[in-house]
Parts: structure tokens; C-alpha cells; sequence
């Protein structure tokens, strides 16, 4: 069985203390998958680094989007070979790191001409060429027929042909996740629920921040010799702790998706359509489930869970509406949905789908350096242009660098250790942990990678830890002991919503769960009667919430409606 750290409550409480204790080479504002790349490209270097969280890890943008690890295709139109080759590159590398992190997904482009065929075609094939891309994934184009035989629901009226390419598929909250455990096991000091308040200044330099304990009473000033302003849509927020007048420089641009059951929409691969303005969206399989997405809105409302309209949600239906010839979904057909912030960079007079999704490194005056924009794709390219600035700053202040402690191209994510596809990794499992359930051993490996061993170990070393929810998803005690002993649970929304994914690909989104997993939390985490009755509650709440599709305008008067289930 895998020796795991112990990454824990306990864990987390012993980090309180040491960031009060010691001084960092950089401090991290923000645990999404910015933040992540940061800490642990900075403890590869081999520097003291320690990353602070507001809320849960991931629980910002990192979990709420498309999940595509993209191969940089739509950045040819720009002809931006150098962002093409980028994300090319950075896919394989995912696939090298975290192979149950980047799962190659087949893309169907239906086209509805003989020009738009063609452009189509001349745009794959330059970018094969360009990216790189290995024989096995190299795109095909189809004939109507060929079509219609993989996606037979396609809308046939002047369906001319289609494109046939590959993406890779992600688990967007996982691998925020697994990277921060990897800067864990390097020695980043991390915590969650770990706001940072206010800045701390030097001679009108910034020299760390002080940061609350959000689950408990209190601060801890926190020294360091760079911060590192990686919060997001919170970025102005974090740039504003510096006092003056800095302006805003984010543009916030809303995207929402909406979960179906795969029988409603049964597609085989993601299917490309066009919604009514033109833009692409698309329909992703999952498991029994399929993902409608997205949307990009500007956005001016609450950064906690953003809101989804009706309007919202009825601008994807329609698209897959029009795309397929289905039974009309309707908003009674969604059983689950996430809406996440695009913390772009204002480009004055551009609509949201305009507005470049580049990052953008912001120094302030006081030398807070603050990144925007970007995508999950490219974290480990920006968080490499990001410490060539902390080792600057570092070099500028006379410390000197230790030793590198590895290469962020090849050291594997947490999980990320083994070669191969998730079946070849049951497979090896299945033989190692007989007494497992081949379905357990299935969700295990999808969602650990290589930990899974960890927890097919521990269910065969005490019965106990085999015992299941009553749903049937295969999530047994064992799974969320893991998540409370190695990967920082505090509250139960982290355990369903980030870290089983049972929020989302639950039918009923983790609720008939809900109550054993807050029991089994409320063993190992000493949580009181009342404790584990308002985690509960909460949960409810949140799934509620997240299911309600306003009005567009917030404060007008109107009923909601709800999703199905
Ligand atoms: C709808 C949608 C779809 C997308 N699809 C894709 C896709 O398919 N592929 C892709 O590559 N990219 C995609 N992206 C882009 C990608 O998701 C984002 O670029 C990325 O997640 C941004 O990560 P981040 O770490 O910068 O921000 P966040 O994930 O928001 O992380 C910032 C964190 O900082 C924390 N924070 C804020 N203030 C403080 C404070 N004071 N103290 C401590 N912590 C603080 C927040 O709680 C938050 O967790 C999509 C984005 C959206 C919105």
C-alpha cells in the first residue's frame, strides 16, 4: 500500500502555527490552479513557499470550468502559433505528470456547408501539423454518413460532413488538488480556509500578509520575501490591500454549464454545436451524465457561487435544441450545473468572447505581483514565467537559491504515478486488491490516479473502511477517509462538491450520501451533534441554491424555476 503524508485538519492547524513561526522565499495568495502552479513549481525550485486559501482549494474558477485540457486549436484563427504550440505542449505534459488528469476526449465538429467543410479541414490539418500531434490523435474528417454513424442524433437537414479531433479531458478541482499535494510533499506549508486580510509592508514593500483563520478565531502575520497575488476573479481585491489608487483591471466574464442525464442526450464523444449568436458551445459525455457548455456573459454580481439565470441555462438548451434531433430538453431535464468567473483583463470596447484569455503579470508599486487570465492548460507555463520574477526579487535582495529539488515538466503530480490509461491502472489494481470491487476500483483510480492504491489498501487492511454509501456510486468510508487524512477536508461541500465529485455527477447530487459521509467526517474530525447537523444543512442549501435559475435581473420580481430532481 502507498505511504501517503498525512495532509490533514491536524495537518492544517500545525501550518497555522508554522506560518506564524517562519519566514517564506514566497507567499501565495489563492488556491485555485494558479496559485497551485506557483507553490509548487517554487518548491521544486527548492524555495520556502507557503499558500494560503480563502476557502476550500479549487473552489473559486478551478472547479467550475469546461474541464478541457486544450490542444491550442482555438488560438489558430488569431494565428497565434506560439500559443498553439504552448498549450500542444503543456497537454503532453499533463498526460506525462497526471495521466488520470488529462484523458484524450474525441471532438466532432458537425459542418453544415461545403466552404465551412473545407475551412474546417484546413484548420486541422495545419494544426496537426503545428502541434504537433501524435498519429493515434490526429484528426479525420467525415462524410455526412460518417456523421451521422457516430453521432446518429446529429440534425441531418444540409449536414454536410464534420471534423473528427481530439482534446483531453480533465477534472478541473482534482487537479488543482494533486498539485498542491505535490508542493505539500515538497514542503510548501498550505492551508485552506486561510483568507488573507490585510498586506504587511517593509519600508513600503510588501513583506507577507496576515491571514485569518477562517474555521477558528484569529490571525498570524505571515512573512515573506514576494507575494504572490493569484486569486482570481479577487485579484483587484488582494491589489487593493495595497492601498493608493490602483485601478481595476479586471473584466469578469460569467460561464455556466448545465448537467443532463446521458439518456436525454445520448452522444458518444463531445460534440461541437452553434448556439444562436454564433459562438461554439458543446455536449460532453460523462459517466451517465452529459455537460452543456458554456457560456460568457460579463458579470457584475456576487463572486461566491454565481447566480445562474434562466436565460442562462435556456441559451445552452436551445443550442443542443437545434443541434440534435432529441425529445426537446427543457429546464426540468437538468440535474446538476456550475458557474464559474473568467478573471480576464478589461480590453476597452471588446464583447466578453472578444476579450483575450492570455495571462497577464501585474507588479504593483509596493512589488505585489499579481497574474490574471490564463487557463487550466497553460498553469505550469505561467507559474514558470511567474518564479522567474520571485527568483528576480529574491537575487535583488541579496538570498541566494538553493539547489533546484526537480523539473516541473517531469516530477509527477500527486496520483500521477503510473503509465498507461485508467483501465490498465484498474487492471493492475484488480490484481494487487482482489477483495475490492472492480466498480470501487474503477471510480478510485479515475478520481486518485495512483493513490487509489492507498485506498484499496486500507479497505483490505480493515473491512470497515469498505462499507459503501447507500447510493450505489461505489464512494465508501475509505474514499472520504482519504479525503479527510490526505487532502485537507474541512467541511462536507469539500468532500462531495471538490474532491469525490459527487456534487456533480451524482444524479442526485451527492444528497442520498450526504448524511453517512457527514457522520463518518463527524468520527475522525470531532465534529458535535450540532456541527455535523449544520454541515448538513449547508450542503442542502448549497445544492439548492445551485439549482435555482434566476431571472436575469437579479433584484426583479419573478418566480425561479428549478432543475429537475
Ligand atoms: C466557464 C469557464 C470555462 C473554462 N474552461 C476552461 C477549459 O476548458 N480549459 C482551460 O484550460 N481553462 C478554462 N477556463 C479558465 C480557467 O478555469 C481559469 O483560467 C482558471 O481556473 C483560473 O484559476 P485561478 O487560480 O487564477 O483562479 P481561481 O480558481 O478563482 O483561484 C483563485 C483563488 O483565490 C482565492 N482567494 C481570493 N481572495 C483571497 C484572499 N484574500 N486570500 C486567500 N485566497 C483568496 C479564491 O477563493 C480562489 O480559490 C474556464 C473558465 C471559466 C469561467
Amino acid at each position: 500500500m502507498t505511504a501517503l503524508g498525512e495532509w490533514s485538519a491536524r495537518t492544517r492547524a500545525h501550518n497555522f502555527a508554522r506560518l506564524e513561526r517562519e519566514t517564506y522565499d514566497v507567499l501565495v495568495v489563492g488556491g485555485g490552479i494558479t496559485g497551485a502552479g506557483v507553490a509548487r513549481e517554487a518548491a521544486l525550485r527548492g524555495l520556502r513557499v507557503a499558500l494560503v486559501e480563502r476557502r476550500d482549494f479549487a473552489q473559486g474558477t478551478s472547479s467550475r470550468s469546461s474541464k478541457l485540457i486544450h490542444g491550442g486549436l482555438r488560438y489558430l484563427p488569431q494565428g497565434d502559433v506560439g500559443l498553439v504550440r504552448e498549450a500542444a505542449t503543456e497537454r503532453t505534459v499533463l498526460r506525462r505528470l497526471a495521466p488520470h488528469l488529462a484523458r484524450p476526449i474525441q471532438m466532432l465538429v458537425p459542418v453544415y456547408s461545403r466552404t465551412g467543410y473545407l475551412t474546417i479541414r484546413a484548420g486541422l490539418f495545419t494544426y496537426d501539423r503545428l502541434a504537433g500531434v501524435s498519429k493515434q490523435e490526429r484528426n479525420r474528417m467525415l462524410s455526412r454518413e460518417e456523421a451521422l454513424a457516430l453521432e446518429p442524433l446529429l440534425r441531418e437537414e444540409k449536414l454536410y460532413g464534420a471534423g473528427l479531433y481530439y482534446e483531453y479531458l480533465t477534472d478541473d478541482a482534482r487537479l488543482v488538488l494533486d498539485t498542491l499535494k505535490a508542493a505539500a510533499a515538497l514542503g510548501a506549508v498550505v492551508a485552506n480556509y486561510a483568507p488573507v486580510v490585510r498586506l504587511y509592508f517593509e519600508e513600503g514593500r510588501v513583506g507577507g500578509a496576515w491571514v485569518a483563520n477562517a474555521l477558528a478565531e484569529g490571525e498570524v502575520l505571515v512573512r515573506a520575501h514576494t507575494v504572490v497575488n493569484a486569486a482570481g476573479p479577487w485579484v483587484d481585491e488582494v491589489r487593493a490591500l495595497q492601498g493608493g489608487s490602483e485601478q481595476r483591471r479586471l473584466h469578469l466574464t460569467k460561464g455556466i454549464h448545465l448537467i443532463l442525464p446521458h439518456e436525454r442526450l445520448p452522444v458518444g464523444r463531445c460534440v461541437v454545436m452553434s448556439a444562436a449568436d454564433k459562438r461554439s458551445v458543446f455536449a460532453i459525455p460523462h459517466g451517465d451524465s452529459v455537460y452543456l457548455g458554456t457560456t460568457d456573459t460579463d458579470y457584475a454580481g456576487r463572486y461566491d457561487d454565481p447566480p445562474i439565470t434562466v436565460e442562462d441555462a435556456e441559451y445552452l438548451l436551445a443550442a443542443a435544441n437545434h443541434a440534435f434531433r432529441v425529445e426537446p430538453l427543457s429546464l426540468h431535464d437538468v440535474v446538476g450545473a456550475w458557474a464559474g468567473l473568467r478573471p480576464l483583463l478589461h480590453e476597452e470596447g471588446r464583447k466578453p468572447s472578444e476579450i483575450s484569455r492570455k495571462d497577464e503579470i501585474m507588479i504593483g508599486p509596493t512589488g505585489l505581483i499579481s497574474v490574471a487570465g490564463g487557463k487550466l492548460t497553460t498553469y505550469r507555463r505561467m507559474a514558470q514565467r511567474i518564479l522567474r520574477l520571485v527568483l528576480a526579487r529574491l537575487e535583488e535582495r541579496g538570498l541566494s537559491l538553493p539547489p533546484p529539488l526537480g523539473d516541473s515538466a517531469t516530477s509527477p503530480l500527486s496520483g500521477g504515478e503510473f503509465e498507461g490509461t485508467i483501465e490498465s491502472l484498474v487492471e493492475s489494481l484488480g490484481t494487487k486488491w482482489q477483495g475490492v470491487h472492480p466498480r470501487v476500483l474503477h471510480r478510485l483510480a479515475s478520481l486518485y490516479g495512483s493513490n487509489a492504491d492507498w485506498i484499496a489498501g486500507a479497505i483490505i487492511a480493515d473491512p470497515i473502511l469498505g462499507e459503501e454509501t447507500p447510493d450505489g456510486c461505489g464512494l465508501t468510508r475509505a474514499e472520504v477517509l482519504y479525503n479527510v487524512r490526505h487532502e485537507m477536508a474541512m467541511t462536507l461541500q469539500d468532500v462531495l462538491e471538490r474532491r469525490t465529485r459527487l456534487f456533480l455527477w451524482d444524479r442526485q447530487n451527492g444528497l442520498p450520501a450526504a448524511a453517512v459521509v457527514a457522520e463518518w467526517m463527524a468520527s475522525w474530525l470531532d465534529w458535535t451533534r450540532e456541527r455535523t447537523s449544520q454541515e448538513l444543512a449547508a450542503y442542502r442549501a448549497h445544492v439548492e441554491d445551485v439549482k435555482t435559475f434566476r431571472p436575469a435581473v437579479a433584484d426583479s420580481e419573478g418566480s425561479v424555476v428549478h432543475g429537475g430532481n
